[in-house]
């Protein structure tokens, strides 16, 4: 029987640094063991870490944004497009574990609502260890689990970023119909608003943003945003003024900011009959006041998100698989000892998204 030797990032502590550890064990055969090559640091990461998730317990290795290598397979396993796995093969993962038994699950098909729904590197069942998060160099997955297998060629920074921002908006664009040249407008420049913009353009979208931060409004444009309003050099009235100038507002709004005074702009910016996506709130944010009259009147679309299923992550794969080059550029790379560095780098707003390598 080989013996697994992994590290992990633990979080034993809420707003504590997280501490490195080492766990050594038989490699498990109920199972399947991958070598963590690259893992995102996600924005609801920081609100876990600063202990606003009440579905956290202690102690947790935090990560839900991985690719790897299968090193241990001990069961006959194919990926969702039924490709038979091997030892040795790259892969991600779809983070969300459903029971596949619930009425989400069974008779409404909306997995991401499943009741029994848990997430590794967020809240994976105790009696299964520490290996369950992405800031590792190990992770235990259930044969469950729904893989895809990524090519040699893929870049691993840019793969990371599909697994939760990208497969989110994916999920969120899923739930509209986007005619060729419609505008959609994406509000926040995060990981997920960025990968909203990717996503839109590739159906055929013009696409506007109203963001912050140089680096990821340059990225928005690369990306394909053709407008690009800068939260912070303009005011909501001017924003309002330019965006509904000579037309009645934009087909659809993906909200990727987090913000209730977002959802209250981009409301207003959004034509009759046009659809709202609130994809951007993982935690209570806030509240905003809102006149039914005026969503009736105008036959206003709301719409929340919430997370994703295998679907969308395959699709948000593909959509890497498109422009790797300017996606990986949203990730800094890391060491995984430097986790806690980079988790206050993106809770500073110094980074837009971290991506922890083990060495
Ligand atoms: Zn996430
Ligand atoms: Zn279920």
């Amino acid at each position: 029987m080989s013996t697994l030797n992994a590290k992990a990032m633990v979080m034993e502590e809420f707003n504590a640094p997280l501490q490195l550890r080492e766990v050594s064990m038989e490699m498990p055969r109920d199972v399947i063991v991958v070598e963590i090559l690259a893992a995102g640091i996600c924005g609801s990461d920081i609100h876990m870490w600063r202990a606003n998730d009440p579905r956290v317990f202690l102690p947790l290795v935090l990560g839900h944004e991985a690719v790897g290598r299968i090193i241990s397979l001990p069961c006959e396993k194919h990926d969702l497009y039924g490709v038979k796995l091997v030892e040795g093969d790259l892969v991600i993962w779809n983070r969300g574990m459903t029971c596949g038994r619930c009425q989400a699950c069974v008779l409404w098909k909306q997995p991401a609502l499943c009741s029994q729904r848990w997430t590794y590197g967020i809240n994976p069942p105790a009696e299964f260890g520490l290996l369950q998060g992405g800031y590792a160099t190990h992770i235990l997955l259930r044969p469950e689990t729904d893989f895809l297998k990524l090519s040699e060629a893929d870049d691993l920074t840019a793969m990371v970023i599909a697994s939760c921002s990208g497969a989110t908006a994916a999920h969120a664009l899923d739930l509209i119909s986007i005619r060729q040249d419609e505008t959609v407008l994406v509000q926040g420049s995060g990981p997920l608003g960025l990968f909203a913009v990717a996503l839109a353009k590739s159906r055929g979208a013009r696409v506007h943003i109203i963001g912050s931060g140089e680096e990821r409004l340059k990225l928005a444009k690369e990306l394909g945003a053709e407008e690009v309003w800068d939260r912070r050099a303009t005011t909501v009235e001017e924003r309002r003024e330019a965006i509904l100038k000579g037309n009645a507002g934009v087909d659809a709004v993906v909200e990727a900011a987090g913000s209730p005074a977002a959802v209250e702009e981009g409301l207003e910016l959004l034509r009759p009959g046009g659809s709202y996506l609130v994809a951007g709130f993982g935690d209570p944010a806030g509240t905003f006041e809102l006149d039914p009259y005026r969503l009736a009147r105008r036959q206003i679309r709301l719409q929340g998100v919430w997370t994703s299923d295998a679907r969308h992550l395959a699709h948000a794969v593909a959509v890497v698989k498109k422009q790797p080059e300017v996606i990986k550029q949203i990730g800094t790379e890391y060491p995984l000892e430097a986790a806690n560095e980079a988790l206050l780098a993106m809770e500073n707003r110094q980074i837009i998204k971290a991506v922890l390598k083990p060495q």
